[in-house]
């Protein structure tokens, strides 16, 4: 049998199910569920996501053909639920035709509604509804929608206005009016008739009055949107494959535009900011959905309560609010009822926040959309341990509830307080998406990109969000916008992205063409500063300074979850007391790598440093280590006793040496000064330590072999600190960790270093401490022959950096060349020095630690390149067995929730 393209829903049945997201995108799933639950959705169908796939495969004419016969069936079944006939003059059905992918991507791709309508059917629908202006009114937004989206009128230069929206100007201008809704019925007419013009003059052709010719094209429309620039970028910041491909629902239109019972919102059954229980969204009466998302209109608060706040914010008295901006609490209360009762049963059925899209026409509810809600990484957390305490959900999902990489936006800076007190508010708008975030203004998408390549941080202000600013976004500090509700699309992105953003600051007069903004008398403009809080809406001129957030509460608890669940533990690299301390306020339990190379990038210590390296013999190299020495040990105790009690794993010199030394005149002059030999001397010494390939040249262990003093150096300074602490009564568990590792003879040597060294210690401070001696894995030799390695080695690190560059054979330094068109070529998916080649490098990984193993049975394993705190290697390292995991501070939480996943979802 050929395979079912086509899902049917309405009146209370369905074909498909909440579980075949896969095959009917998130929204078509959801549709069909919504009924199947007794929710109150317009009947219609959707068309699967394999068949966007076929489409892109076979083209438009074959996919029409394959679909032709079930979606004539599928709208037969529409008319006779809605007692109406698609194309018919006198009793017209009209559809939506919406994209809806697996995963959600608000606004990336292409809606068309009121389809159907031509010439004659607009005099039908008059005579239906007896409501012209209603019928006009849908009938210019359906030519204006179609004209952008399937017949290409949208312009695609930034400059340029939408035709459209020219032509509406220039009517309002004629008529005297500002608003949109003050427009007349013959006005409405002439738009029609001005639009269409401007349709054939453009392209050629006359607007098509056929419904199904007009159904097909919107069908294809909404496939080719699959493809469009900002649904590409948003699927490769998402991470979401391009073969997974868009469904299409074709649904029976309702109309939030039939005047004064009629309205169209936007939902959420908690909020999205925040996380905090309150059921909240905006609406807007007689008025399309597209009017709420795409922040032309300001729309009012659903429920009273958020009606007041926004009121407060907005400085409106309260009389005025109840008045003019009444929630639609106050001023349909019968809807409300019903409203919160359907998003209260919605979120107890899908145990989880969710995002509603409703239309109330003439006093009925439909439900036109539910999706678990985008949140920031706040709510994420907040909404997870809540649902948790109210008995929806168990521990661990409570714990798969929360992205690990989402983490991030909770450990960000919020202003800081003694800096906003002497901070000017400029303007106040809606708290869209919470943070904080200060940068230079800049007005467009693309000077963002520009702007923050050049190393600058950006606020980007606009007068409202659209999808098409999502390039923008996503490299700015933050979002600032004149117009547009807490549910505009952008607003709704931007917590997605857990970016800062304040909305409808109606305050702003925005000037795009001389990029200036101005606000109370001030007048700023592209470049300069501004400073924006998510989280109030404030707005203010100028740079405000920020500082570190507090965790605790929720972030707590779940952070106390996870270990709950936890096997691999979590480390952190760290070079500095201070790293090392914020690290354990983040829960790591001791350093995996100190290394101690930079350390010397500072001060005297890179002077002496110098003078080690530059000395021509062992005697000079000694007198420069005798100065290195008191340097180092004070470095490390200060560490240690930040890490008191906890292993630190401290790595012996690591670094090719020419990186140190002074490449200029002046540096130069300044060595040969200080050492008392000549310029030229230097200079020839400079040249001397050159290489060609430095990464594979005189670095790691092969600097202790050749230059055994170094290590000795090192081991004393360690051992040295640990047993100065010992004294002051604080613990201490060091480990002392070769790198570079290749043969079991260059560690043997190394080993026999430090050990003869730490004897000699001991027996001159006549006391002694316990320590370790292990390797880093990061050679493909040492992996191979890890049961070698391992007699020796009390502990393998894996330095999956360098692990991965003489894996792959990419130089670290330089893949940077070639790797952008490997991942838009595909040939690589995602750059592996970010994400642990599971397949490759992985299982070097996974073979060396099972060798070690197979001779020392407790032998400890761990990671330390970069790997260490991205999730998906994370979880690698918890399934190969590893002990540990370590990663720098900031990513401390994420490796902790991702490595309880990783256990739970064993
Ligand atoms: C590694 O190679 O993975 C590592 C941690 O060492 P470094 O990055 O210092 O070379
Ligand atoms: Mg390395």
């Amino acid at each position: 049998m050929d395979k079912k393209r086509v899902y049917t829903f309405g009146n209370g049945q369905a074909e498909g199910k909440a579980e075949m997201k896969n095959l009917l995108g998130g929204k078509g799933a959801n549709l069909a569920e919504m009924n199947l639950i007794g929710v109150p959705v317009p009947p219609g169908f959707t068309i699967t996501t394999e068949v966007c796939s076929e489409y892109y495969e076979l083209g438009r004419d074959k996919v029409v053909d394959l679909l032709k016969e079930d979606v004539e069936k599928s709208v037969a079944k529409v008319e006779a639920l809605m007692k109406s006939k698609f194309g018919d003059v006198e009793n017209p059905l009209l559809v939506s035709v919406r994209s809806g992918a697996r995963a959600s991507m608000p606004g990336m791709m292409d809606t068309i509604l009121n389809l159907g309508l031509n010439d004659e059917v607009v005099e039908g629908l008059t005579r239906k509804t007896g409501n012209a202006r209603f019928a006009w009114d849908s009938y210019r937004r359906f030519v204006q929608m179609y004209g952008d989206v399937v017949l290409g009128m949208k312009p695609t230069n930034k400059e340029d206005i939408d035709p459209f929206e020219a032509i509406i100007e220039e009517v309002k201008e004629s008529k005297g009016v500002k608003l949109d809704n003050e427009l007349e019925v013959e006005d409405l007419k002439v738009l029609v008739k001005k639009f269409k013009e401007a349709v054939k003059k453009q392209t050629g052709h006359d607007f098509p009055t056929c419904a199904y010719e007009q159904l097909w094209g919107a069908i294809c429309a909404v496939f080719d949107s699959w493809m469009n620039e900002r649904a590409i970028l948003y699927r490769k910041m998402e991470g979401i494959p391009a073969e997974w491909g868009t469904a299409v629902s074709v649904q029976a239109m309702v109309f939030g535009n039939m005047g004064e019972t009629s309205a169209t919102g936007v939902c959420f059954s908690r909020d999205a900011g925040t996380g905090e229980d309150l059921f909240n969204g905006e609406y807007l009466i007689n008025a399309q959905g597209e009017d709420v998302v795409a922040g032309i209109r300001t729309p009012q608060q659903i429920t009273k309560i958020g009606s007041q706040r926004w009121a407060e914010l907005a400085g409106i008295p309260e009389d005025v609010r109840a008045a003019k901006y009444p929630s639609m609490e106050e001023a349909m209360p019968e809807i409300y009822k019903e409203l919160d009762e359907i998003q209260t049963r919605l979120e107890n059925h899908y145990r989880d926040m969710q995002d509603m899209e409703f239309t109330v026409q003439e006093g009925k509810l439909w439900f036109l959309q539910t999706r678990n809600g985008k949140r920031t990484g706040a709510a994420m957390v907040k909404i997870a341990m809540d649902l948790l305490r109210q008995g929806m959900i168990d521990e661990k999902t409570a714990l798969k509830r929360v992205e690990p990489n989402k983490l991030d936006e909770l450990l960000h800076p919020v202003f800081d307080k003694a800096a906003l007190k002497n901070a000017k508010v400029i303007a106040k708008g809606l708290p869209a998406s919470p943070g904080a975030a200060t940068g230079q203004i800049v007005f467009f998408a693309d000077d963002a990109a520009k702007w923050h390549a050049d190393g600058h941080k950006v606020v980007m202000v606009r007068i409202e969000t659209s999808p098409e600013d999502l390039a923008g976004m996503a490299v700015a500090q933050g979002i600032l916008t004149a117009r547009g509700g807490m549910t505009s699309h952008a607003a709704v992105v931007a917590r997605g992205m857990g970016k800062c953003c304040v909305s409808g600051a109606g305050a702003l007069s925005i000037d795009y063409k001389s990029r200036t903004l101005e606000v109370g008398g001030v007048t700023l403009k592209e470049g300069d500063y501004i400073s924006i809080n998510g989280s109030t809406g404030e707005v203010y001129e100028g740079k405000v300074a920020t500082r570190a957030a507090e965790l605790s509460g929720d972030f707590a608890d779940l952070m106390a979850l996870a270990d709950k669940y936890t096997r691999m533990k979590v480390r952190t690299n760290a070079d500095t007391p201070h790293d090392a301390e914020v690290a354990r306020k983040f829960g790591a339990i001791g350093i995996g790598l100190c290394r101690t190379e930079h350390m010397f990038f500072e001060g005297e210590k890179i002077k002496a440093m110098r003078e080690m390296i530059l000395a021509e013999n062992e005697e000079g190299r000694k007198i420069a280590l005798a100065k290195i020495l008191p340097y180092q040990k004070a470095d490390f105790k200060g560490i240690f006793k930040a890490m008191e009690g906890c292993p630190v794993t401290v790595r012996l010199l690591d670094p090719p040496l020419h990186e140190f030394v002074p490449h200029d005149e002046k540096g130069q002059q300044e060595m040969a000064d200080a050492m008392g030999v000549s310029f030229k001397h230097i200079q020839q010494r400079v040249e001397a330590l050159h290489e060609q390939n430095p990464m594979l040249g005189h670095r790691g262990c092969r600097l202790g072999n050749t230059y055994p003093e170094i290590t000795r150096m090192q081991t004393r300074a360690i051992l040295g600190a640990a047993l100065e602490l010992k004294k002051e009564g604080v613990e201490t568990f060091p480990e002392i960790m070769v790198p570079l590792t290749g043969l079991l003879p260059e560690f043997k040597e190394q080993e026999n270093v430090i050990r003869e060294e730490a004897a000699a210690l001991f027996a001159e401070m006549g006391d002694s401490i316990d320590y370790k001696v292990g390797t880093m894995i990061e050679i493909p030799r040492a992996a191979l022959t890890a049961e070698r390695i391992a007699q020796g080695a009390e502990f393998f690190s894996f330095g999956t950096n360098d692990l991965t560059q003489m894996t792959f054979g990419y130089s670290r330094d330089d893949v940077a060349s070639f790797l952008p068109i490997y991942l838009e070529k595909k040939i690589l998916q995602v750059d592996p020095f970010q994400v642990l080649d599971q397949n490759g490098v992985g299982q070097l990984v996974r073979m060396a630690t099972e060798k070690g193993r197979s001779v020392r049975p407790d032998l400890k394993c761990g990671i330390c390149g970069e790997h260490g705190g991205e999730p998906s290697s994370v979880k690698f390292c918890h399934r190969v067995g590893l002990n540990y995991v370590s990663c720098s501070p900031f990513r401390v939480p994420i490796a902790r929730l991702a490595a309880a996943q990783a256990a739970i979802e064993e």
